[in-house]
């Protein structure tokens, strides 16, 4: 995304179009102080300059060259302020009119926000938007408050000296930290379950959705391509993949679900591998556990007699789609694998991938004599 290099002054109606008590309208860009007349057009009863006034304070004043209209300004930010007025419609053509007359062009406020803001507001502002729980919402929520850009400015503004460089080198690895994590507070984390066809994968998936998505059936292959659901365990997004059953086959339809299986777990964030503890194991049962030695294990079916016996690892969770028994541990412990940690109030992190991307090209630089390419990567991170 390209930063707009020079932002012409904008104004926009805050406040619904028709009548009512006050109008607001925005105006952004540096425009009153610029020339004579933009001076002139608001006359503040304490006479100071627009410019010279505080930020957040309320001015008083009188707007207009010919018979001026009582207003009350306020500057909200260096090259921004607002303008409330009589929230009749005269009121608000006149202002508007009168900062056209200055080279104000009117907007929407929905398009007054798209020019002012840089890539870094734009992008937070987009991934609020995708939230998919509460809790990423709260945490994307946060940044969108300024934590990451108050990291990032302190990135952007970092002076090339050998303690400078320290100081940015460890913010960029406290930030980078949080990569994966914080890419998926839009994205959906990856969560794949595996195991010998008939082990309940299908009824799993569907015993945790909480309805019925999946097919299940008592053959043994019937879920033959990857079905894949979205929900939230424990407040984090995640996409369910229930994979065709993983055994050698002749058959060439199966055969590519298989192959897409195989691909989905070698790709997914977190693999379940199912075995069902009411059949004897089978060999395709500890190649799985020991292809996958950090997977979360299920000994499904547990509301069966136990064949399985001191077989059945230590880790394994004892579940019972149809009976309903460990569930909750089972989201419980997807949820703790995927995100063992959260980061704690005020932690910066980043959201995007280009984010990301532009972090590793600044730690890079710090690490070699790259000052033009690390400013050059920490401007691309705040104006894109
Ligand atoms: P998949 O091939 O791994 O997807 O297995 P399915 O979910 O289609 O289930 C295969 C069979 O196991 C079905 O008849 C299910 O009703 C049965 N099943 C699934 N979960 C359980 C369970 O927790 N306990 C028992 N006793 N049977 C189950």
């Amino acid at each position: 995304m390209t930063q707009h290099p020079i932002r012409s002054p904008t104004a926009a109606l805050l406040t619904p179009v028709g009548r009512a008590a006050v109008a607001v309208i925005r105006v952004s860009g540096s425009w009153l102080a610029d020339e004579e007349r933009g001076r002139t057009v608001f006359q503040p009863v304490n006479h100071r300059e627009l410019r010279e006034q505080p930020l957040q304070r309320l001015i008083y004043g009188r707007w207009g060259w010919s018979t001026p209209e009582e207003v009350v300004v306020c500057r909200t930010a260096e090259d921004v302020i607002e303008i409330q007025c009589h929230g009749g419609e005269a009121a608000v053509k006149r202002i508007l009119s009168d900062l056209g007359e200055l080279g104000v062009e009117t907007v929407s406020a929905a398009e007054q926000r798209r020019c002012a803001t840089d890539a870094l507001d734009a992008e937070l502002q987009s991934a609020l938007s995708q939230a998919l729980t509460w809790r990423t919402a709260d945490l994307l929520n946060e940044q969108c408050r300024g934590v990451l850009r108050t990291a990032c400015e302190r990135l952007l503004n970092v002076s090339w000296t050998a303690a400078g460089r320290e100081e940015a080198a460890a913010l960029v690895d406290q930030v980078l930290v949080w990569a994966n994590f914080g890419l998926h507070l839009t994205t959906p984390w990856s969560v794949v379950l595996t195991g010998r066809p008939n082990v309940g994968k299908s009824s799993l998936i569907n015993a945790l959705l909480g309805f019925r998505r999946a097919i299940v059936s008592e053959q043994p292959g019937t879920t033959r391509d990857v079905v894949t659901s979205i929900t939230a365990l424990e407040g984090w997004p995640i996409q369910l993949a229930d994979t065709a059953g993983l055994r050698e086959t002749e058959e060439v339809l199966e055969a590519a679900g298989i192959a897409r299986a195989r691909e989905r777990l070698a790709t997914a964030d977190l693999r379940v591998v199912l075995v069902d503890i009411g059949e004897p194991p089978a060999p395709e049962d500890f190649q799985l556990l020991e292809d996958w030695p950090t997977a979360v294990v299920v000994g499904h079916k547990c509301d069966r007699p136990d064949a399985w016996g001191s077989d059945l690892p230590e880790r394994a969770l004892r579940v019972s789609s149809v009976a309903q028994i460990g569930l909750e541990e089972l989201q419980q412990q997807i949820a703790d694998a995927l995100a063992p940690e959260v980061p704690a109030p005020g932690t910066p992190v980043p959201v995007t991938s280009r984010q990301v991307d532009c972090l590793r090209q600044m730690r890079r630089a710090l690490d070699g004599p790259g000052e033009s390419a690390y400013r050059e990567a920490s401007r691309t991170l705040v104006f894109g």
